[in-house]
Parts: C-alpha cells; sequence; structure tokens
C-alpha cells in the first residue's frame, strides 16, 4: 500500500441540495429541473461543454419525442430543442405523419451542437445551476444524511456536501463509487467515432474497383469489416452523406477511464484505415477527414441494479407502471458486437412503453439517483430507453426527485410519485397514468 506525502484534511467549501454528476441529455435536465424546483444544485461535467455524447461525439440527432402520431416526450429537454429550433439550429421534422415503413430515423431532430450546447448553458444559468466543469468525483461517502463527495479539478481535490446526488455519467460511475450492484453484459454494443469527409466527386468514384480494392483490403489486413456500415458496395453509404456514423469499435468497455482509453484509439485508428483505404480508390485520391467527433459514442456499458427492472417484455408490451414517471419510444436496435450488423425490432403500432420511478433508484438507495442510459433494464430493453429524448425524460423525473428528497430531507426511496408527476407536470413534462388512477 502507498501514501502520499502531501495527504491533507479538507474542509467542505460548497454544499448543494442536489449534485448531478454528468452534463449529457440526462444530467442537463436534471440539473435543470432540480434548479427550477428550488434547490441549490450543481452539475458536475469532466468536459468543458455541455451535451454529453450529443455534442462531444457529435450523435447530434435526438429521438424520438413522438409515437404513432402524439408527442409523448415533452418537458425541459423539448424546450431546449424549440429553442435550438427557434434559433436556426434545428428543423423539425413534420410529426403529425407517423413514419412510414418504421422508418424512426425519420423523427430525430439534428440540432446544431453549438446552438444546442450554449442553450443547454443559458438554461443552466436561468435555472440557478452551478455548473461545475473540468471537476470529476475523486471519492464519496453516504453519511446519514448526506453525501460527502471529494471532488477533482485543475486545482487538485476540494470536499463538497449534497443531500442528494444523481449519476449521469451514462456509465453508471457514481453508483460504482458508492458501491452499489450493476449489471453489464460480457460483450457490449459496438462503438463508434462519427467523422466527416470531403475534397471528392461521388460521381466520379470508380464503384467496381472500390469493391474489388475493399476485398484485397481485407484480406491483407488493411481494413476490418467493422470499419464501415453494412451495404452491398462498402463506404458508398459513407461517401455517399459525407461522413459515417456507423463504424463499429468492437471489444471495448468504455466504463473507466482505461477502457475507455483504449476505445478512443481504436476508435481513431479505424478512421485512419478508412482514410488510407478510401485514398487509394479511383476519385478518392484527395480525399480528406475534415471532421472527427471530439470522443467516441459509447452505445453501453453498465446498468444500475434498480429498486425495478425494465425487461424487454415489460417495454415492448408497452405496460404502463404503477409508479410510472415518462414514456419512452425507440425500436429495440442491438448492434451486435463483433459485426457491423444491428438487429432492430420495432415496436407494434400503438405501444407506448413507460418507465417506473424504480428503474432510477439503486437497490437500497437513499441519496443516489440514476438517469440516462445507465437506469435499470436489461440489455434489450435499454438499446431502446438509451435514446436522448428517453434519457431527457428520466433525467428530467430524477431532478425532480432529488429535489422533492432533498426539501423534505427524506430518502429518495419515500418521495411520493404522485408529488413527483405534479412538479414534473408543472414544468411541461408528458406522464403516463396507470387506468386505474
Ligand atoms: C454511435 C451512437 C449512435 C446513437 N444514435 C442515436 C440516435 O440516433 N438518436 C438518439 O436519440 N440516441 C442515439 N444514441 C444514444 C444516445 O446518444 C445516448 O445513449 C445518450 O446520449 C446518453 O445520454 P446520457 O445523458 O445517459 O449520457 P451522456 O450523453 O453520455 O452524458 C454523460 C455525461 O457525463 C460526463 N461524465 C461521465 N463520467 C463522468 C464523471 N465521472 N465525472 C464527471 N462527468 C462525467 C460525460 O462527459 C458526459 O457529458 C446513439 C449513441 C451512439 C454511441
Amino acid at each position: 500500500m502507498a501514501t502520499l506525502s502531501y495527504q491533507r484534511e479538507l474542509s467542505i467549501t460548497d454544499e448543494y441540495d442536489v449534485v448531478v454528476v454528468g452534463g449529457g441529455s440526462a444530467g442537463c435536465m436534471a440539473a435543470i429541473q432540480a434548479g427550477r424546483a428550488g434547490a441549490k444544485t450543481a452539475l458536475i461535467e469532466k468536459n468543458g461543454i455541455l451535451g454529453g455524447t450529443t455534442v462531444v461525439a457529435s450523435v447530434n440527432f435526438p429521438g424520438l419525442f413522438h409515437a404513432w402520431g402524439r408527442q409523448i416526450i415533452a418537458g425541459v429537454g423539448w424546450e431546449i430543442i424549440e429553442e435550438t429550433a427557434r434559433r436556426g439550429g434545428a428543423v423539425m421534422p413534420d410529426f403529425s405523419d407517423p413514419y412510414k415503413e418504421h422508418r424512426h430515423w425519420e423523427h430525430q431532430i439534428l440540432v446544431n451542437r453549438f446552438l444546442y450546447s450554449t442553450i443547454l448553458d443559458e438554461f443552466c444559468a436561468e435555472a440557478g445551476v452551478d455548473l461545475r466543469f473540468h471537476e470529476m468525483p475523486a471519492s464519496m461517502e453516504v453519511m446519514n444524511d448526506h453525501v460527502l463527495i471529494a471532488v477533482t479539478g485543475k486545482s487538485g481535490l476540494s470536499l463538497i456536501r449534497a443531500k442528494q446526488v444523481i449519476d449521469a455519467t451514462g456509465d453508471a460511475n457514481i453508483a460504482n463509487m458508492l458501491g452499489y450492484t450493476l449489471e453489464s453484459e460480457e460483450q457490449p454494443q459496438p462503438g463508434t467515432l462519427i467523422y466527416g469527409l470531403s475534397g471528392y466527386n461521388l460521381e466520379e468514384v470508380d464503384q467496381e474497383k472500390l469493391v474489388k480494392l475493399y476485398q484485397v483490403a481485407v484480406e491483407n489486413g488493411m481494413l476490418l469489416h467493422t470499419d464501415h456500415s453494412p451495404g452491398a458496395i462498402p463506404f458508398l453509404g459513407e461517401l455517399r452523406s459525407a461522413g459515417g456514423n456507423r463504424m463499429h469499435i468492437t471489444g471495448i468497455d468504455g466504463a473507466d477511464s482505461s477502457s475507455r482509453s483504449v476505445a478512443e484509439i481504436k476508435g481513431r485508428q479505424s478512421l485512419m484505415r478508412i482514410y488510407r483505404f478510401l485514398r487509394q480508390v479511383p476519385g478518392c485520391e484527395t480525399l480528406e477527414v475534415n471532421y472527427v467527433a471530439n470522443e467516441c459514442g459509447i452505445r453501453e456499458t453498465r446498468r444500475i441494479v434498480g429498486e425495478k427492472k425494465i425487461t424487454v417484455r415489460d417495454y415492448v408490451s408497452g405496460e404502463v407502471w404503477s409508479d410510472a414517471i415518462c414514456y419512452s419510444f425507440y425500436p429495440i436496435d442491438i448492434h451486435r458486437h463483433g459485426d457491423n450488423t444491428t438487429d432492430i425490432r420495432p415496436l407494434t403500432e400503438g405501444v407506448f412503453p413507460t418507465i417506473p420511478l424504480g428503474a432510477l433508484i439503486p437497490r437500497g438507495s437513499d441519496h443516489l439517483l440514476a438517469a440516462g442510459r445507465c437506469i435499470a433494464g436489461d440489455q434489450e430493453a435499454s438499446s431502446a430507453y438509451r435514446v436522448q429524448a428517453s434519457c431527457m425524460a428520466t433525467g428530467q423525473a430524477a431532478g425532480a426527485v432529488a429535489a422533492l428528497a432533498a426539501k423534505q430531507d427524506i430518502s429518495v426511496r419515500e418521495v411520493d410519485v404522485e408529488q413527483v408527476r405534479d412538479l414534473l407536470e408543472l414544468h411541461g413534462a408528458i406522464v403516463p397514468y396507470p387506468d386505474n388512477l
């Protein structure tokens, strides 16, 4: 065992009602909701920009807010999307037109990352949220009625205190740090590094030669078949759309810093293979990578084991949980490990899945909630509820629960779901009610 020679006592520098860790789709909405409900709130984000996967991994096409012809997710997340559109940073699809032949992506909304992230800054400021960029919790301990958090930042460690904490890290980092039971797959779904291409003219690309060169490149190891989206002519999709969002980085985990480092490096190696390969295709000799996301997008790592668990059967049945706090809507969408294919299973028409409050509470927790893609469910259900609109909705719900628990000095398990629903509705959210209510 080693000890540091400079160890010193830390005194508490800040006290909050609610501390949210992670400023992605879930964390931002959680912090804004908690702040609007009157809780003294901090948002800790390891990067210097809000938006998480939407912004730093360039998955800037949130969905789905509508299902079968009606809106099912609104609230804070929707306000931000509308504001982004109002300032010219998004074009709303025609939601009155239920998408045809299960083309669910037609209802996703392409958002400008600069406008979206800056509007998140503004909404957080308006809600009184203390934005703590470039910080990460280094260690935490649950005391009787609060949580002590040692936060590491550019100046070293500081100590803060919170009545309630929300884990919106995507990877259940905080639940893990506090020792709650987690669930993960032996072979998580692959990640993807999103990039843009320019410097070529599609009409001049020799498609026949592209296929032949591709076969040779895969045989001699210059390329991997997971480097591109599936299709009869490899890379044609990427060349048509001037970029890629479907390379599969397989064999990665991404939940902690060391495994995440491997994922980042593998993603850029994949893009380097793509770049070198495409530049030898006639018509692409001067092709350039003109954009690469700051981080590799991670689809799946760990989920909490919650007071309740959403199974795929629950999800596709559209069961309205007795403690439902929001809707979610997306096909089951599993990107296969070690492959470049996807298992997509659309939902039955008229099905509106719901999320129970219990899936946001780590089993036995009094002072910690989870929100976003790390809430409790099985792999298939989470492949659907991980999408951004659903993360926004669970984030807003977690913010409401944490604010109510902090105000009443009670455990998150004691919060009355009716009060949560009332608070959410007050802030524009759409809340499902079981038939018997
Ligand atoms: C390639 C790809 C394609 C996808 N396609 C779609 C799509 O078409 N439509 C859609 O809606 N969704 C899509 N998704 C899913 C969706 O983008 C994510 O599941 C969702 O954004 C997760 O939101 P989150 O808030 O849970 O986590 P994130 O957005 O990942 O946010 C987590 C935040 O926490 C921060 N953080 C993490 N750990 C710490 C820590 N210890 N301390 C401080 N900060 C920390 C991170 O920096 C980040 O800002 C896709 C995902 C991928 C990877």
